[in-house]
């Protein structure tokens, strides 16, 4: 057996929440060891190749402006981008690509492996070790022991892993990997709340046996955007089309004549799906009347033939999925070249972390992903930056950072899970945010860079570049409002007859930009005024601007919120002493054991009436 070795921080995994959690803390300076199955799958997409969409690409864009490398991996393996919500506003605008997979690996592999203080190595990790109440290593599967300040898991499917095709299932952490049994079992020893969920994924399909002709083209956006406020916009590679086509009604006659093997319906299955991503068989039952449901067909890369087709995951038996696809235009000769299937695994309660992603039973053990009850690769890697900066923190005994729901999608992920819990796969949507316009794909550098250069997440080159847009902002904001347009000028006759703004006094250009007829480009033409910002500086004056008195309308809110939302509760509070209270919210805040007042007003069943005794009682005793 090797010497034990020490690290400051061991993450295990090395999916999307364990590679963003190992690059975090070893960014932020920690000694950090990335434990993982197989180094060949480090960053390994599960499911459909491609990263970002609504809600996800808020989450991207935050992982970035944190120094995180998802966004820049997107930007290197996309082959077909689209800015979604295009012409809404600029709260639900999101990016989304297309990713290729094997681009995708590799460009997550290179940056782990050229990432200062951090270790790769490939081993499972079979058990924990536990002294008293803090996690002090892990021991693999060959006996390996290695010993950390902090633990970070991020295990995915792969704990208890189940995988069912038809009504046969067997033991797998997804397609072609084993599962974390050993490890499943230690834990279940521990004191998490466990539970079962699953999740699905459709067959795979030979392009080449795919009749284009009659699918309909969806080509990307032109000019190409991209995830990361550091692209320069030249590392796509070659751009190729989507297609669409739709399911037929034999297609669902053929998936009801199996429902009989299908073990989501046999009842073999007992953990919760995806409500936003269900399967095909689960869209036939459920909207009995539809005929048709439509279908993606995604590239899976630049250099192969198999594309995914979005929107028939299924783990129906492998007969039905074939007479199934040969069922739907198009994919009539359709040669699978892998199933379809469905995957179960145990999840913990997400209620039982902290705002750190630190386990309330275990000391220095952090939990991050699909094990904490989320789906999606854009929720894990959010969770694992997170986890694997506080697990860093706490080695060098700093205090957890974890951003607000005010601040970034990020916190709104974690605070959900963590006071509400989850009872199906969580992902993200915007409608989850209650301050949207202020959480902006656009803004998230400006929301998060400052913080992540002070946590040592975000390096100078990437300050730097931050700092001179951030200034380039102010400057050009200061300089609209300092000039003007006045009544009878050359310029306001141009406003009247462009922008149909009939002016009647003096009017500052900042002022003018606020009315809804007339834009940036629109107020650059005029003499003495243009020819201003381009790109990304231009747009951020633009949105201030015109969004003005709702963001400070917002502001004003999170200001008052803000008094009692951090209003600390003491650990191990006893929510009996707290006169007034109903049974029901004393239990509810005894078990949830909430760490701030605003957290506690987030729980289900705490009511406002609750809260209020709360806060009489903490300032009575405090
Ligand atoms: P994973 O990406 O699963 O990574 C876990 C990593 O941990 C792997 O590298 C694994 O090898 C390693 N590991 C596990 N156990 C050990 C151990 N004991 N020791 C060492 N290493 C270990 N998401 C969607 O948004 N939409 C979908 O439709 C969708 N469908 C899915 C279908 C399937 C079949 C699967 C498997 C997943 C699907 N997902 C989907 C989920 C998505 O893949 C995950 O949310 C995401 O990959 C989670 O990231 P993670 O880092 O938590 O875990």
């Amino acid at each position: 057996m090797m010497n034990e070795q020490h690290y400051q921080v061991i993450v295990v995994g090395g999916g999307h929440a364990g590679t963003e959690a190992a690059l975090a803390a070893a960014r932020s300076g920690a000694r950090t060891l990335l434990l993982t199955h197989n180094i060949e799958t480090l960053g390994q997409m599960s499911c459909n190749p491609a990263i970002g969409g609504i809600g996800k690409g808020h989450l991207v864009k935050e992982i970035d402006a944190l120094g995180g490398e998802m966004g820049r991996a997107a930007d290197r393996a996309g082959i077909q981008f689209r800015r979604l919500n295009a012409s809404k506003g600029p709260a639900v605008r999101a990016t989304r690509c297309q990713a290729d997979r094997q681009i995708y690996r590799q460009a997550i592999r290179h940056r782990l492996e050229n990432q200062p203080n951090l270790t790769l190595f490939q081993q499972a990790v079979d058990d924990l070790i536990v002294e008293g109440e803090r996690v002090t290593g892990v021991v693999t599967q060959m006996g390996l022991r290695f010993s950390a300040d902090s633990v970070v898991l991020t295990v995915g499917t792969f704990l208890g892993g189940r995988i069912h095709i038809g009504l046969s299932n067997y033991q797998g952490g997804r397609a072609g990997d084993p599962p974390a049994n050993a490890l499943a079992k230690r834990l279940r020893e521990r004191p998490f709340r466990v539970e079962r969920l699953k999740t699905g994924t459709p067959p795979r399909i030979d392009g080449r046996s795919i009749d284009y002709s009659q699918l309909q083209e969806q080509p990307g956006d032109d000019p190409i955007p991209a995830f990361s406020f550091m692209s320069d916009g030249r590392e796509h590679p070659r751009q190729i089309s989507c297609h669409i086509t739709h399911t037929s009604e034999r297609a669902h006659d053929i998936i009801r004549a199996g429902l009989d093997r299908s073990p989501l319906y046999s009842g073999m299955i007992e953990g919760t799906g995806p409500r936003y991503c269900p399967s095909i068989e689960d869209k036939v039952v459920r909207f009995a009347d539809r005929t048709s449901h439509q279908i993606f067909i995604e590239p899976e890369g630049l250099e192969t033939h198999e594309v995914y087709p979005n929107g028939i995951s299924t783990s129906l038996p492998f007969d039905v999925q074939q007479a199934m696809v040969q069922a739907i235009p198009g994919f009539e000769k359709a040669h699978i070249t892998r199933p379809g299937y469905a995957i179960e695994y145990d999840f913990f309660d997400p209620r039982d972390l902290r705002a750190s992603l630190e386990t309330r039973f275990i000391k220095g053990l952090f939990f991050a992903g699909q094990i904490n009850g989320t789906t999606g690769y854009e929720e894990a890697a959010a969770q694992g930056l997170i986890a694997g900066l506080n697990a860093a923190r706490l080695a060098r005994g700093e205090a957890a950072w974890s951003p607000r729901r005010d601040e970034a999608y990020i916190g709104v992920l974690i605070d959900d899970l963590i006071t509400r819990g989850t009872l199906e796969p969580y992902r993200m949507f915007t409608s989850r945010a209650e301050y949207r316009l202020l959480l902006r794909e656009d803004n998230a550098d400006l929301r998060l860079t400052e913080t992540g250069y002070r946590m040592g997440l975000v390096d100078a080159p990437r300050y730097t570049t931050f700092n001179e847009k951030r200034e380039s902002i102010e400057r050009e904001q200061q300089r609209l409002h300092e000039l003007w347009v006045r009544p009878g000028t050359e310029n306001a006759q141009q406003l009247a007859e462009t922008g149909g703004e009939i002016l009647t006094s003096e009017q500052r250009i900042d002022d003018l930009l606020r009315r809804p007829q007339l834009d940036y480009a629109t107020l650059m033409e005029l003499e003495g005024v243009g020819p201003g910002e381009t790109g990304a500086i231009a747009e951020q004056v633009e949105i201030q601007a015109k969004y003005h008195g709702y963001i400070e309308r917002q502001r004003d809110e999170i200001a008052r919120q803000q008094r009692n939302e951090h209003k600390a509760l003491p650990d191990n509070f006893d929510y009996r002493k707290v006169r007034g209270l109903s049974s029901e919210v004393r239990e509810k805040l005894l078990a949830a054991q909430p760490e701030t007042l605003g957290q506690a007003a987030r729980i289900p069943g705490v009511t406002p009436a609750a809260i209020s005794l709360l806060l009489v009682y903490l300032k009575k005793t405090g």
